[in-house]
């Protein structure tokens, strides 16, 4: 076969059948004479129908997964070459690349065919299948893709088939008939199952799904009963305890289960165990990718034998949803690094452009350097977990609900203070004064709060604040968590660690899992109604209007459930606003308040939202301290103008039922030029402005006075 050495010599195939394969195509060899690949040309918009072609290739039918991918945005680069990308993904056979077996480790490709009596089932994927092609889209041309793809074969390491009814050693009685069972469905049916769904409607769906990849026959629909019936007796009698020891336990859990642990540190103290399941770094990518990262960072901190922490990110209906889960008793700043630092580092191997706008914390005594270092973004401060634990506390403590009421709201003016120009502690001081009498309140208080409060107020003070939704979000999640992990009824096990990466990978990643498919693919509409109400946003949002009435100190909202209740909110338009409904009275956000709050948003009677508060005093003190009268001010200008701009369409976005109607609304892009998207970016991705703003301008500037030079 000749070698091409231009891109353009190559001729773009377009097979007229409806889905194709690599079969269909010829393939040329491109390149140079010491490094060329097996090429073909087609065009981007068929790129699913190839792929779709290979998946169902009927010697090794099997599912591509993205291995790795890459993107650059137009105009991004002056000089390229013609087979430069715009998008570069690289798919591999999901069979592959790595060889797990029992016991966990990589194993070594089999060089030869195991001669053994003993033939156990193997597992369904990782067979170490080295099949795998890349997709560019190409920059000069993005209407083409070019199809790299060297190893078609669907074979290991040592050259032997490895999957698929060509498989000698597809081991077990009818092996090689049995329909390939992809991830998907997998993981379907085992969220299915540990949600407790009875098993014929586990097995109806599971049906569904396999026909997917083959007809349906009498012999697949009973193959496909056993398995469901299988996996169901596996889950049932699995156990956390592989191990009497709980060390010995977890190590075991840890080498069978390496795809889904970023970081682990065991044999030193403190231990540490970062785990992210395959999918939940799909979800990072997707979700967390150029948005908001958040953290319930002290779950369990009394109750668990190491506290667990939880990265969360906003999905399509901003509900929290886990990306990585961390155990560990350690906050020190090094410790911190090193699972922050190896996080990043594997959600880059995917994506190396990935970046995170803002990260959310919810302790005061959290070390931030750390995410600065690793994400350098903006860290917000969530108040979710101060509201909360006072207003548990005050329902325990105080009896009667007009006392609840007004500490709570003191409570507030305490926080409201940062803004208001009152001093906090004359206002901290007069609180302590006036509730003396309730003395389990204060022994608490005084105890727990008042010794950290100047902490907890600076960080209220120099951070800025998220908002009520976000806030709910979180704590959606955490009530979540605590029903899934403490209504266990063996109670010992709260103090063992494999009991716990137990219930997080089994049964609360399929509740989340299942909440997420049963969204996008519109299916079990019980799950998906639960999952969508799942926040008090939510709720609130389903309240009509006419149900609120307003007043000064108190908001009377008709209770949803029972027309003839009425619920009072003290204190509207505060996130210290105290319902007297169940939910709230378990320390939770209600959707009471979180309605009223709406409301009051836009009345000039009622005080604005703490987060907005913060974010007016951001901008205020930017104002405040205006540069020099110089070519920076110009350019302080241009950003705040930019950064405005950005803001404004983010709000429509959010506030819009048809993103289509706002997106034709938006003015044609400027030229391609590298640096005004850059500039644009950047203002995107550094909303607040802190004190190294200042050296960034000159960095930007000198930046650009170098690209100018360079230019002539
Ligand atoms: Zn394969
Ligand atoms: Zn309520």
């Amino acid at each position: 076969m000749d070698l091409i050495e231009t891109i353009h010599e190559i001729p773009v195939q377009n097979p007229s059948v409806d889905d194709f394969c690599a079969a269909d195509l010829k393939w040329v060899k491109f390149g140079t004479p010491e490094h060329h690949d097996d090429v073909a040309l087609i065009p981007y918009a068929r790129v699913d129908e190839f792929i779709f072609g290979e998946c169902s290739n009927v010697e090794s039918p099997t599912r591509f997964h993205i291995e790795r991918g890459r993107k650059r945005s137009k105009g991004s680069l002056l000089e390229f070459k013609s087979d430069e990308y715009l998008e570069y993904r690289l798919y591999w056979c999901s069979f592959g690349p790595e060889n797990y077996g029992e016991g966990g480790i990589i194993l070594p490709s089999r060089r030869y065919r195991l001669n053994t009596r003993n033939r156990a089932a193997r597992p369904q994927s990782m067979r170490g299948c080295t099949c795998h092609f890349v997709v560019k889209r190409l920059y000069a041309r993005p209407s083409l893709a070019l199809i790299v793809y060297n190893d078609r074969r669907h074979v290991n390491k040592s050259g032997l088939i490895c999957h698929g009814p060509l498989d000698r050693d597809a081991i077990g009685p009818r092996a090689k008939k049995i329909p390939y069972v992809g991830n998907e469905i997998q993981q379907q049916t085992m969220s299915m199952i540990y949600l407790g769904i009875p098993e014929e409607n586990v097995l109806e769906k599971h049906i569904e799904g396999i026909q997917r990849y083959c007809g349906s026959d009498v012999v697949v629909n009973s193959l496909a009963s056993q398995y469901v019936h299988k996996l169901g007796m596996i889950i049932k009698r699995s156990t956390h305890e592989l191990d009497l020891d709980d060390e010995a336990s977890i190590r075991i859990w840890a080498d069978r289960n390496k795809k889904s642990i970023f970081y682990y540190e065991e044999s030193t103290e403190p231990f540490i165990l970062g785990v992210q399941t395959e999918w939940q770094l799909q979800q990072m990518l997707r979700f967390g990718h150029h948005s908001i990262i958040a953290v319930d960072s002290t779950f369990g901190i009394k109750r668990l034998k190491y506290p667990l922490c939880t990265l969360l990110v906003f999905d399509s209906r901003q509900h929290a949803l886990p990306v990585a889960w961390v155990i560990t008793r350690s906050v020190s700043k090094a410790d911190m690094s090193k699972w922050m630092k190896a996080l990043l580092g594997r959600v880059c191997a995917v994506d190396p452009t990935f970046k995170v706008n803002g990260f959310i914390i919810d302790d005061a005594a959290a070390e931030i350097d750390p995410i600065k270092e690793t994400f350098s973004c903006p860290i917000l401060f969530s108040l979710w977990r101060v509201r909360r634990s006072w207003l548990r506390h005050i329902v325990k403590n105080c009896r009667n609900i007009e006392v609840q009421r007004e500490i709570f709201k003191r409570l507030g003016e305490i926080v409201y203070s940062i803004w208001s120009g009152a001093n906090p502690f004359t206002v901290l001081e007069k609180f302590t004064h006036d509730f003396v009498d309730q003395t389990y309140f204060m022994q608490y208080f005084t105890a727990t709060w008042v010794p950290k409060i100047e902490m907890w107020l600076t960080v209220m003070r120099t951070l800025p604040l998220a908002s009520q939704e976000a806030s709910g979000a979180i704590e959606a999640y955490h009530v979540k968590l605590k029903v899934k992990l403490f209504d266990d009824s063996h109670l010992g096990a709260l103090q063992r660690v494999d009991w716990l990466v137990h219930k997080l990978t089994t049964e609360l990643h399929s509740s989340y899992w299942l909440d997420r498919y049963a969204d996008e693919s519109d299916s079990f509409q019980t799950v998906k109604e639960e999952y969508i109400n799942s926040t008090s946003w939510h709720r609130a949002s389903q309240i009509p209007d006419t149900d609120v009435t307003l007043d000064k100190l108190f908001a009377k909202i008709v209770s949803q459930s029972d027309r003839t209740r009425v619920h009072l909110v003290w204190n509207p338009g505060s996130e210290f606003a105290f319902c007297d409904c169940e939910w709230s009275l378990h320390g939770n956000l209600c959707k009471h308040v979180v309605k009223v709050n709406m409301m009051c948003e836009n009345r000039c009677e009622y005080q604005s939202s703490t987060s907005f508060q913060s974010y007016q005093e951001i901008l205020t003190s930017m104002f405040k301290k205006p540069p020099d009268d110089s070519l920076e001010l110009d350019l302080a200008v241009a950003w705040l103008n930019q950064i405005h701009d950005q803001i404004e369409k983010l709000v429509e976005l959010n506030k819009s039922t048809d993103i289509g109607m706002v997106v034709n609304k938006l003015p044609l892009k400027w030229g391609d030029r590298k640096n005004r998207t850059l500039l644009c970016r950047q203002a995107a991705v550094r909303p607040c402005v802190s004190s190294s703003s200042k050296s960034n301008v000159a960095r930007k500037k000198s930046r650009k006075r170098r690209r100018l030079s360079s230019i002539r």
